[in-house]
């Protein structure tokens, strides 16, 4: 266990210690006001800010990416789903203290903080890095994204079908990634529900580059069940320079 999930885990399990005394005087005390007292925090708490999980200012108008995206989807999907997931966020971070000081930090020792907290932070930092691997008009890989997807896949052609194989045998919600490792290999795969490959709970682990909603709402208004077909026009929205700039 390195030094940080150790941290991680302390502090949840003082959020279960404090905890404990209010449910034992519940159950012990029948008689005494079962009014839950407010949790005392032990440190201060971060809200959605300090970790970087607001919601961003859509890069580009509801519109800008049909066809392939229509812009009912991108509104609803900004201002409905999205949204939830941020304020969501700063309810859980109100209830369960943690001591992370950015994103990355906080999903690093997500394993031990309580499912609402894994993934409407989850779901708030997801959909910030799709909106932005998104553009309109014509996106042109450059050379050393080219050279790397070469070097890892052996062609760009064949990155693409893995990657889209990947977003298509996800079973039920969740989101497609590309993502460089630690040792600097690119690899592909995909995460369930709001899951992303900085957790610690995550099979596919790395920093990512690339990443692509499979959740319903994403496409349903206007591919309903042909996901694949979604897929394949999403490949046209792509924006190779924000993949370039995370690639480093
Ligand atoms: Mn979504």
């Amino acid at each position: 266990m390195d030094r940080y999930t150790f941290l991680q885990r302390s502090l949840c399990a003082s959020t279960a210690l404090l905890a404990a005394p209010l449910m034992h005087r519940a159950i012990g005390a029948p008689h005494e006001q079962n009014i839950a007292e407010p949790v005392v925090h032990p440190f201060p708490t971060p809200g959605p800010s300090d970790l970087g999980l607001e919601q961003i200012k859509l890069p580009y108008a509801y519109e800008a990416l049909e066809p392939y995206i229509d812009r009912q989807t991108m509104e609803i999907h900004y201002t409905k789903h999205h949204r939830k997931y941020v304020a969501e966020v700063k309810a859980a971070l109100d209830a369960e203290p943690v001591k992370a000081t950015n994103a990355e930090e906080l999903f690093a020792g997500v394993s031990v903080c309580s499912p609402k907290l894994r993934n409407n932070a989850g779901g708030a930092w997801n959909h910030n890095f799709f909106w932005q691997v998104m553009k309109p008009g014509v996106s042109v890989m450059n050379a050393r994204v080219k050279d790397a997807l070469v070097g890892s896949f052996s062609s760009v052609e064949a990155f693409k079908e893995k990657f889209s194989s990947s977003a298509k045998e996800r079973f039920g919600s969740g989101w497609a990634w590309l993502v460089k490792t630690p040792e600097g290999r690119l690899e592909y795969g995909s995460t369930p529900n709001q899951d992303n490959p900085l957790m610690d709970v995550s099979d596919l682990r790395g920093t990512p580059l690339l990443c692509l909603d499979i959740w319903e709402h994403a496409y349903y208004l206007k591919y309903q069940n042909k996901r694949d077909e979604y897929i394949t026009q999403w490949w046209n929205t792509v924006n190779w320079d924000e993949v370039a700039r995370r690639l480093g």
